[in-house]
């Protein structure tokens, strides 16, 4: 078995595979979640968001969101939600909202305003409507790592940093499948009984070398983090789903956003300014200190929509997932998983095995809905608060911290470049920021990045002039993250980060 694609869809096939005996091998061309699974607003959904617009989805993600909370508890913070309407909001969604959760068996029991604004004191005191819902928040690397770290240990192996450029095809099979080594600049040819495109956004570009058609819709979401956490539970507004309208607490941050914006190719995904300011005017009428929050970054994803009309509203495309055995493309070992929501993964990836199973003539049925999801060592490190934590009752004034905002001691370091190592990765400072908080505090990797490249040249895990490499790459991507967001304190920050950077270390020179 091949499955192309180490989002969560792809992670969780993984693992559900290798608890049937399948044995797999996971290819992705960048690192994990590096798609919509790490560019995502974290909401683990009740279902309530979609009551409206796709109420089999909201069915879904009710009975998911439900599994994963019993299942991976280490991945979930159980905040509950809130939907709340402003003035002006429209009534009759008001009127209708309880009942329409109610006909897909999702619990909202009305609140008082004035009890809600007790408990979220950031809400508006406009708000003329509230109730409540079991949303949560997740954790979508620690998901995606906890699933791949299981399937490894029954036998999955990985093959980060290779992207399929091609299929070998004889008589309706893939022969062999085409994959570029980026790190090494070498090809790679892999023969599987079976292959999985579980590759989100890029499922249609990946079936076309396959030679086969999807119709994919590219919609751009976009996010801000804000410096501290604002507000305990999920706040929805209580609406038609819209821009701006979801906030979410993950750990010490919250998450505002999204936006649904039309773009043609999956990787031309990036934030913008005006996409940003026009969130934060909307968002106001909900939670007023959005106006004057300091946010630390801004980040983007694409949700992979598979279209069957030829409609323009992107929220009108189904959020449910598209699963393609490719029969009618004349391929019998070829099989497309996409669409759906971060909240249905496991579902995607029962549904998508028991396709395999079926042509690979395995009857073993599936375990995810009820074995736990084991916590791995590899994966804790990306929970915010636990490094310091750790740090502090350790008292070991030798273990130094690299990362200052976040608190992450070289010792944790070692740790998880060990982990890579012993999965054949090269540890680089990229990796170390998808496995742990470095560079995701509002310094956002200014100092942090060079404590790391001092500490791996002292180890010999870089020589010459890797480092500069490795510093331009994690620091070309923050800031991609903090260009969109540049005013009040963000400008001090980046002009520091330039005098450093620019001004000391000449990193905006070539070499
Ligand atoms: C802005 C936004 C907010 C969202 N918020 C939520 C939310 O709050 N809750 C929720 O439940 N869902 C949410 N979603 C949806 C959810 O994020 C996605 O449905 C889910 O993450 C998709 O996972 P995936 O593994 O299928 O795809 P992806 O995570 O995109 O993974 C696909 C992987 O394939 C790799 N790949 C692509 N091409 C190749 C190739 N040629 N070779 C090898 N690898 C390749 C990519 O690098 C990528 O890592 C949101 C989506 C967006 C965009």
């Amino acid at each position: 078995m091949l499955i192309i694609g180490g989002g969560a869809t792809g992670t969780g096939l993984a693992r559900d595979l290798a608890l049937r005996g399948v044995g797999c091998i996971l290819a992705e061309k960048q690192d994990i979640n590096a798609g919509a699974s790490g560019g995502n607003h974290g909401l683990l959904h009740s279902g309530a968001r979609y009551i409206a617009s796709d109420p089999a989805s909201a069915r879904e993600c009710r009975d998911e969101g439900a599994i994963i909370k019993r299942l991976a508890p280490q991945c979930v913070e159980e905040t509950g939600g809130l939907f709340v309407a402003v003035k002006g909001d429209e009534e009759g969604y008001i009127a209708d909202f309880a009942d329409r959760c109610a006909q897909c068996g999702i619990t909202a029991a009305a609140v008082d305003p004035k009890d809600a604004l007790e408990v979220e004191p950031s809400l508006s005191p406009d708000i003329i409507a509230a109730f409540a819902v079991e949303d949560a928040s997740i954790d979508p690397f620690k998901l995606s790592l906890d699933n791949l770290v299981q399937a490894g240990t029954l036998g999955t192996s990985q093959l980060l940093h290779h992207k399929v450029v091609g299929f070998d095809k004889r008589a309706g099979r893939i022969e062999a499948v085409r994959l570029m080594d980026f790190r090494h600049g070498t090809d790679v040819r892999v023969h599987a009984d079976q292959i999985v495109n579980a590759t989100g956004a890029w499922a249609g570009e990946v079936a076309a070398m396959a030679g086969a058609h999807i119709n994919m819709v590219y919609s751009q979401g976009c996010l801000i983090v804000s410096q501290m956490r604002i507000g305990e539970r999920v706040i929805n507004r209580l609406r038609k789903a819209a821009d701006a309208d979801i906030l979410v607490p993950a750990g010490t941050v919250s998450i505002f956003g999204t936006t649904s914006k039309r773009i043609d190719a999956p990787d031309r995904c990036r934030p913008t300014t005006a996409e940003i300011d026009a969130m934060i005017d909307d968002g106001m009428a909900m939670v007023p200190k959005l106006v004057d929050t300091r946010y630390i970054r801004a980040y983007a994803g694409v949700r992979p929509l598979v279209r069957s009309g030829n409609g323009s509203d992107d929220r009108a495309v189904s959020r449910g997932y598209s699963l393609l055995g490719h029969e009618a493309d004349g391929l019998d070992n070829f099989i497309t998983i996409t669409g759906g929501k971060l909240t249905t993964y496991r579902l995607m990836a029962e549904k998508t095995a028991d396709l395999v199973c079926r042509r690979l003539g395995n009857s073993t049925p599936c375990r995810t809905a009820k074995d736990p999801l084991p916590a791995s060592s590899e994966a804790r490190y990306t929970e915010p608060g636990l490094t310091p934590k750790m740090w502090f009752k350790k008292n070991d004034p030798s273990d130094l911290l690299l990362c200052e905002c976040e608190m992450v001691p070289t010792s944790v370091f070692n740790e998880i470049a060990a982990f890579l190592t012993q999965n054949g990765h090269r540890p680089g400072l990229r990796e170390m920021g998808q496995r742990s908080r470095v560079g995701k505090g509002p310094c956002q990797g200014s100092f942090c990045s060079l404590r790391m490249a001092a500490h791996m040249y002292n180890e010999g895990m870089l020589k010459d002039g890797e480092g500069i490499d490795e510093l331009k790459d994690f620091l070309n991507e923050r800031w991609r993250g903090m260009q969109p967001l540049l005013w009040g304190p963000a400008v001090s920050q980046a002009e520091l980060q330039e005098a450093l950077h620019c001004g000391l270390l000449g990193l905006d020179v070539s070499h």
